[in-house]
């Protein structure tokens, strides 16, 4: 089969059904041959009746989902697998809403998938940004009450590299000192530029090495001077709106990182051909995440 640039239509014929997916999920997990978790033996049986594995060795007893997210669901494979393919596609994100229509499930299991696979694209690199980097900040949600003068608005630190990597950080606030650890933690020795706007943030938040390199843009003015511009992580920003606004309606706090990491997963992505196998592997990767621990301090799941 080829796993190549999977969209909607190939995914529904490719895993019609849970025995498919099963075997894809196998071939993934062991391309040279089955191995047992248990005893690492390669000698397997199959008990098919069951859809068991058997090792000869140890005598342990498994299915090709054992350790992953996928083990004991109680959602078919094929139905996980057209959630991903969906928010592969899906450049905004997509709503446990959309997930709920698609697949015919309550808004509690399209909620708590989302979820998990939303964790499961969580970039496990940690790189650093270098080059020339366009730095910016924005703020989502909090909708502006006329009981509540205190804006509740959040504060997101866009980093992006231009032509590599994005990447969305849930800062605490926009202070000077909150961005700087936030840059440190993510824009490497050998940066070249730094480009942002005309903040009072920037300076007091770069080093010393940093504001030699440091170039800026004054948006009253102009959006770009030059190769002087922030456009790259702004359009990003816009995609992030678009997809609060439009999708997620409303996403608590404690969510926004899940949701700012599945927005950069895919920009980062954008040029993966085999973006949807590469997020099935992440799952079979991830342990299962609790419902319980997604929603601890935190009411039921808005509809
Ligand atoms: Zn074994």
């Amino acid at each position: 089969m080829d796993d190549k640039n999977m969209n909607l239509s190939e995914v529904m014929k490719d895993f019609a059904d849970d025995a498919k997916c099963r075997a894809y999920i196998e071939a993934l997990r062991w391309p040279d041959g089955i191995v047992c978790p248990h005893c690492q033996s390669k000698k397997i049986y199959r008990i098919v009746k069951r859809d068991q594995l058997l090792c000869a060795s140890c005598e342990y007893q498994f299915s090709v989902t054992v350790n992953s997210i996928f083990h004991d669901t109680h959602l078919p494979l094929w139905k996980w697998f057209i959630a991903t393919v969906l928010l592969c596609e899906s450049k905004k994100g997509m709503s446990a809403c959309q997930i709920q229509r698609s697949l015919g499930v309550s808004y509690k299991t399209a909620w708590y998938l989302c979820h998990r696979i939303r964790n499961a694209m969580q970039e496990s690199t940690t790189t650093k940004l270098e080059g020339t980097v366009e730095i910016d900040e924005t703020y989502v949600g909090g909708r502006k009450r006329r009981w509540r003068p205190k804006s509740v608005k959040k504060v997101v630190i866009g980093i992006r590299q231009r032509n590599g990597d994005l990447r969305m950080i849930h800062a605490e606030d926009a202070k000077s000192s909150t961005v700087r650890e936030i840059i440190n933690a993510n824009v490497g020795s050998q940066v070249e530029v730094i480009m942002t706007d005309e903040s009072q943030i920037y300076p007091w938040a770069l080093s010393k090495i940093q504001k030699n390199k440091h170039r800026t843009i004054n948006h009253s003015k102009q959006y770009a001077h030059g190769d002087v511009h922030t456009n790259t992580v702004e359009s990003a920003f816009s995609l992030l709106k678009r997809g609060i606004v439009g999708t997620w309606h409303k996403v608590d706090a404690k969510h926004l990182p899940a949701y700012l990491d599945e927005m950069c997963f895919r920009f980062n992505n954008r040029k993966n051909p085999y973006l949807f196998r590469d997020t099935i592997i992440k799952l079979i990767q991830t342990p299962n995440l609790e419902y319980k621990e997604l929603t601890a301090q935190q009411a039921e799941p808005a509809a």
